[in-house]
């Protein structure tokens, strides 16, 4: 096996540090996977076959140190780790599995796994003297050991090390865990859900509902919310909450986001040239489609693709997703407004946000959580919230949408309130395109 050593990890034109790349089951490592700032990885062959084990390395709160140091910062401290990984993994072979996540090959080291563990966790954990600054930073390993007397399976090793790291992340991070079995990890299930989610997009199997948002003063539709349902072949409809999350995880959120927007746009273009309504849809965007660089275009050419008129299509951003990079998401906020896209912030309240800054993103419409809606009546502090947020929305001069309206007794308390528009069951739940333009033919949604 070639051997690593810091002298052979060469930095690389984004600065971040030039390692080996996954091992397969064969033993070898195959083609490069790339990733996006990784292109220049070099390829360096590993030999599992007289493994004993994997650690997979992951630096704890990465994101966040690169959000408070910057990027710079973050991308010397991943050079540090390397170089230190690459000290105590001595003949041992090691490689970048991720964005911040590492690998070491383990041989002989039955005997002193733990000791070498914590080792390695101490030695990662001293602060980094990067570019004159310091950093701190801590990791969590998980490890995983070779059954005795059974054939190398790289496959099950590096998995079963991921679900002694998943553990130790659960558990707080800054530690270390070896895999046992009955680890809690990823169900099958889950992964066969994945497979059944990206063939779903190709056979059509989602379909789009529509929401429709009320303006209390006009007593008019202004808006009409845009929420995927599954047609399960076998298990009917499968509501976003049993899906959207493991798209999410998956990364499969990225197709699914773009088919949603795609056919949503197709749908509204389809209404334009019927003359009928004629409002505003609203599309969910996931953090992880907020996050790509690539975003803004994207919706762009899918305007263009579908002739729609970007004045007619808002995008709801989560709170939590706008305020992880309020920079970025100016940025990007600014590149779809001047194209004509409206923007909101859906689940306003239970995100972090700086007032400071929400004030200077150019968007047009605060969703109010579900949750502060419904406990309303009951909770004293989740009145006091929601008058809270229409307040600030109206002096900002945004639109509020309480969401989730769904008695009598809530509408009363959000018009005293002075809150304009709402959506939810008591107006209507989401329905199918068809049934919309039912409500339409039959005047019984006004728009
Ligand atoms: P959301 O964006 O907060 O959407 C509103 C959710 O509230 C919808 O749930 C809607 O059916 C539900 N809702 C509306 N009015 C009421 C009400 O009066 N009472 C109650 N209890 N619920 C009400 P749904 O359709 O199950 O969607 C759940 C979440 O899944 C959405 O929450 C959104 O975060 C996500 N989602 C749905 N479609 C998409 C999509 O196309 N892309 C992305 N990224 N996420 C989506
Ligand atoms: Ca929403
Ligand atoms: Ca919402």
């Amino acid at each position: 096996m070639r051997r690593v050593d810091s002298r052979q990890v060469g930095t690389t034109v984004d600065g971040r540090r030039d390692v080996p790349l996954r091992i397969r089951n064969s033993g070898r490592c195959e083609q490069p996977v790339r990733r996006r700032t990784v292109a220049d990885m070099r390829q360096t062959a590993f030999d599992l076959a007289d493994a004993d084990g994997v650690m997979v390395i992951d630096i704890d709160r990465f994101q966040d140190i690169n959000l408070a140091c910057g990027r710079t910062a973050g991308d010397r401290l991943l050079a540090g780790v390397a170089e230190r990984i690459a000290a105590v993994a001595g003949p041992d072979g090691w490689c970048r599995t991720g964005d911040d996540e590492f690998m070491v090959v383990c041989r002989r080291c039955r005997g002193d796994l733990a000791a070498r563990l914590e080792a390695i966790r101490l030695a990662l954990g001293e602060p980094y003297e990067l570019g004159g600054s310091t950093i701190c930073a801590a990791v969590s390993i998980g490890a995983s050991l070779r059954r005795s007397g059974e054939a190398c399976d790289a496959d099950r090793l590096i998995h079963e090390a991921s679900v002694a790291l998943k553990h130790a992340k659960r558990m707080g991070g800054n530690r270390w865990h070896i895999y046992e079995p009955g680890m809690p990890c990823a169900r099958k299930e889950q992964l066969e859900l994945v497979y059944e989610l990206r063939q779903a997009i190709r056979l059509n199997q989602l379909e789009l509902y529509y929401q429709p948002r009320l303006d209390l003063a006009t007593g008019k539709v202004i808006c009409l919310e845009v929420l995927v349902r599954w047609n399960h072949p076998t298990r009917g409809l499968v509501m976003p909450r049993e899906f959207i999350p493991v798209a999410e995880e998956s990364g499969l959120i990225l197709e699914l986001g773009e088919w949603v927007l795609r056919r949503a746009c197709e749908q509204k273009r389809a209404w334009s040239e019927l003359g009928i309504l004629p409002v505003r849809i609203s599309v969910n965007v996931s953090p992880l489609q907020f996050r790509d660089a690539g975003f803004a275009d994207r919706v762009l050419g899918i305007l263009r693709e579908t002739g729609m008129q970007p004045g007619l299509l808002e995008l709801e951003i989560t709170e939590t997703s706008v305020m992880e990079d309020v920079d970025r998401a100016l940025e990007m906020i600014t590149a779809l407004n001047m194209n004509g896209c409206t923007i909101s912030i859906d689940d306003f309240g239970i995100g972090h946000s700086s007032l400071q800054r929400l004030k200077l993103l150019p968007v047009k419409c605060l969703k109010i959580d579900r949750s502060f809606v419904r406990n309303m009546a009951k909770d004293q502090h989740d009145l006091a919230i929601t008058n809270a947020i229409i307040h600030l929305g109206r002096s900002l001069n945004l639109q509020v949408v309480a969401e989730g309206v769904e008695d009598v007794g809530q509408l009363e308390l959000l018009r005293k309130a002075s809150c304009t528009t709402i959506q939810g069951f008591l107006l209507s739940p989401p329905l199918k395109a068809g049934e919309i333009e039912r409500l339409v033919r039959e005047e019984k949604l006004v728009c």
